[in-house]
């Protein structure tokens, strides 16, 4: 399995980042992808990269920092690039979830917030195609939006991603699907029970070259670990969901879920 999304430079995992990773490994998670959500969990996210092999990292500026996202910023994220093992620009997006208590006080005093977020998404987005690197996005509450900008680069097919930790409708998947980009899901879909609720029928029609797995460790950990710190070694259960979802067998989904973050990743 290829965990697609992780913060394992996060504080959380000070204390015993070695056994977490080493727990990964022995859960079969051959891969994992670190992603940066600041400047500074940018650089975390490298400096793990370069201390272990399966390590992977992506660099961005999640859309609560996006008062931060200026042209030294994006220079250091260009730098940063330059790692032989940053795969991916990330996270980056519109998050539209209590956006007034979110962000700072000084960016809402200077822009409005949603036109602040929408501009550093463009301007991460402008990164990716210069660097020729697919984008992780985030999208909360907002995925009208980050379409619309997706969309104003549909006629170059140089922007690739994934749309991390999917919950939108089914149209919004479609949407994505069209633009070429992939769906990926977190522990977050084992809370539900009933099993006609939207985010299955979303799954269901994922087609098998489109899906990825991640934690977005230390949040969101899947039930039987629901409430507790998660890490990687749990992408399992998310794994597990989805197979039975789309009724494969957890081998096929946990080698086509590989094949498909290899492909998008390089790795
Ligand atoms: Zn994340």
């Amino acid at each position: 399995m290829i965990d697609t999304h992780a913060h394992l430079d996060f504080k959380e995992f000070d204390e015993d980042r070695k056994k977490v990773i080493r727990r990964a490994c022995e859960a079969g998670v051959k891969k994992i992808i670190n992603v940066g959500c600041s400047p500074e969990h940018s650089q975390g996210a490298v400096d793990l990269a370069q201390s272990y092999d399966q390590i992977y990292a992506a660099v961005g500026v999640h859309p609560h920092d996006a008062s931060r996202v200026n042209n030294e910023i994006l220079n250091d994220l260009r730098k940063l690039a330059q790692n032989k093992k940053v795969v991916a620009i990330g996270e980056i997006g519109l998050d539209y979830y209590r956006i007034d208590a979110d962000l700072t006080l000084t960016a809402r005093i200077h822009a409005d917030p949603k036109e602040l977020q929408k501009s550093s998404f463009l301007k991460q987005l402008n990164l990716a195609k210069e660097l020729k690197l697919p984008v992780i996005i985030h999208c909360r509450d907002a995925y009208g939006d980050v379409l619309e900008i997706l969309n104003s680069f549909s006629g170059d097919k140089s922007i690739l991603g994934v749309t991390h930790c999917f919950s939108g409708s089914r149209k919004f998947a479609k949407q994505f699907l069209n633009l070429g980009l992939y769906l990926s899901f977190t522990g977050a879909i084992t809370y539900t029970k009933n099993p006609d609720a939207e985010i299955f029928q979303v799954i269901k029609e994922v087609p098998l070259d489109k899906i990825m797995i991640e934690t977005d460790c230390p949040y969101l950990a899947p039930i039987p670990h629901r409430g507790k710190r998660n890490e990687p070694a749990y992408v399992k259960f998310v794994a597990e969901k989805i197979a039975e979802v789309k009724e494969i067998t957890f081998k096929d989904m946990e080698k086509v879920t590989s094949e498909n973050a290899e492909r998008l990743f390089k790795i």
